[in-house]
């Protein structure tokens, strides 16, 4: 039967652009079209509009949650408070979960959500009456659920507003004993995770370093070496792009030359120091100011000559109008849809390397996994096990020291000595996690009929995906 969509996205919308580049690496892996139709498109996509009283006048306020796939079970994704949402974006958004969840095997399907406002314009207890509702909303549908749909926090929402809509969900069924698992990115204090706020940010270190460590496929952007001295242009100074520049220059040397944000960018040379710009732009609201070269013109930054570029505030950044310019030898999407299906087309011709968004931002979802499963669990990771670790480790020191007759020094033995702690045990996760699947990718894109790595991701994840439907039945 021919594919049949009544409402076609516009080729060159977001959503159009992740479906072009999965029709590519569908016909890469020789999907069957009759499956390739039932896992692109969202399965249902929810949309509300609900009143909310905000200085004595009521306002109506318009929400969608999309869920892409339901192979697995609860679907997953954030939920985005922006001015400009619209139903293409958060479809799109939802895809790239599934294809997310599918590449770094969590055992989630995709879902997305939004809500049309400017968090800037209202105050804190407004946005909370207006998270409130919105979660009564979704919840009455299951929209939100520990078992069926988990929203996290997305851009213009974060620990805060999953705290708030934990709580109206609790309120709602007390009973449920699994009630805080229907949201992840939680704060700490409140049923989340140590590491997860900084944890997409984590996950393209991660993402990156594993990159480097295969050596042929860095020459394949030009580049060699680690990512130490590596030139880095960051677009975004938000949650991730923040986190991924401070630990990219703080514990791998690389040299953060470029900051692009809403009201231009900055550059030097020598390297920007990322903990400072970020305090100078919660101080100031934005770049300008800062003691180094400043540019008003943020878009023409993306394509100034650099080792890595990481574009990480939001979709369709590099289109076909600027990718035929972008100087960078690697792309790093930390962002989702950074790139449009044009410009990759490009980027791929010129030999731009590009490491996709739903592998190399996979580290919130990662996170979120783990999360969910210590809410299910009720108890923090290393709560049992931690001083089982530290007795053994004393006991092999000292048998140790007993075998050679003296004392090993201190610095030798508090290291074997530590038990792995909540932080320890997640970061062990999303690294291993991050490890595996670009092995997995690359050895895609090496053995496969996959011409770049995107392609390569989405092979892996068609896979996965189209595998589970073939034998639970779609
Ligand atoms: N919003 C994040 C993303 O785009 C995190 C999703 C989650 O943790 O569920 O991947």
């Amino acid at each position: 039967m021919p594919e049949r969509n009544l409402h076609p996205p516009a080729a060159s919308s977001f959503l159009g652009s992740v479906n072009r580049m999965f029709d590519r690496a569908a016909a890469a892996v020789g999907l069957d079209p009759g499956l390739a139709a039932v896992m692109k498109h969202c399965r249902a996509v929810y949309q509300v509009r609900f009143p909310v009283r905000i200085r004595s006048q009521y306002q109506v306020f318009v929400g969608w949650r999309a869920v892409h796939s339901e192979h697995r079970l609860p679907t997953k994704g954030g939920i985005r408070y922006a001015p400009v949402v619209d139903q293409d974006e958060v479809e799109a958004l939802a895809a790239l979960m599934s294809y997310k969840c599918a590449v770094v095997d969590v055992p989630f399907g995709g879902s997305k959500g939004g809500l049309c406002l400017d968090p800037a314009q209202y105050t804190a207890d407004e946005l909370e009456a207006i998270t409130r509702a919105f979660t009564r909303e979704l919840a009455r549908r299951q929209f939100v659920s520990p078992s069926i749909n988990v929203p996290a926090p997305d851009v213009g929402t974060g620990p805060r507003e999953m705290a708030w809509m934990a709580d109206e969900y609790r309120r709602l069924y007390p009973d449920d004993i699994n009630a805080l698992a229907c949201v992840t990115g939680k704060p700490a204090t409140q049923s989340g995770i140590r590491g997860r706020v900084e944890a997409t940010g984590r996950g393209v270190q991660y993402g990156l370093r594993e990159f480097f460590r295969h050596p042929e496929d860095a020459a394949r952007a030009g580049l060699g070496g680690t990512l130490a001295g590596k030139r880095v242009v960051v677009q975004g100074l938000g949650n991730v792009g923040y986190h991924a520049a401070n630990f990219l220059s703080e514990e791998d040397g690389a040299k953060v030359i470029g900051v692009i944000e809403r009201d231009g960018a900055v550059f030097d040379p020598a390297g920007l120091d990322v903990e400072a710009l970020a305090e100078h732009r919660r101080a100031t609201g934005g770049l300008r100011g800062f003691p180094v070269r400043f540019d008003p013109d943020g878009a023409a930054a993306l394509e100034v000559e650099c080792d890595i570029l990481i574009p990480a505030a939001l979709e369709n950044q590099i289109t076909a109008a600027n990718a035929g310019r972008i100087r960078a030898k690697l792309i790093a999407e930390a962002a989702n849809g950074p790139v449009t299906f044009e410009a990759d087309e490009v980027l791929r011709s010129r030999g731009v390397v590009v490491i996709p968004d739903f592998y190399l931002n996979a580290g919130g979802v990662t996170v979120s996994y783990f999360e969910w499963i210590k809410n299910l669990s009720h108890i923090r990771f290393g709560r049992m096990d931690r001083r089982i670790h530290e007795l053994r480790a004393d006991r092999t020191v000292a048998a140790i020291e007993a075998a050679v007759g003296r004392p090993l020094p201190p610095e030798l033995t508090a290291g074997l000595r530590a038990g792995a702690d909540e932080l320890d045990v997640i970061r062990s996760g999303l690294d291993d996690t991050m490890r595996r699947a670009y092995q997995e990718v690359r050895d895609e894109w090496h053995g496969g009929r996959s011409g770049d790595l995107r392609t390569a991701a989405y092979a892996v994840a068609i896979r996965k995906i189209s595998r589970s439907y073939q034998e639970m039945g779609v």
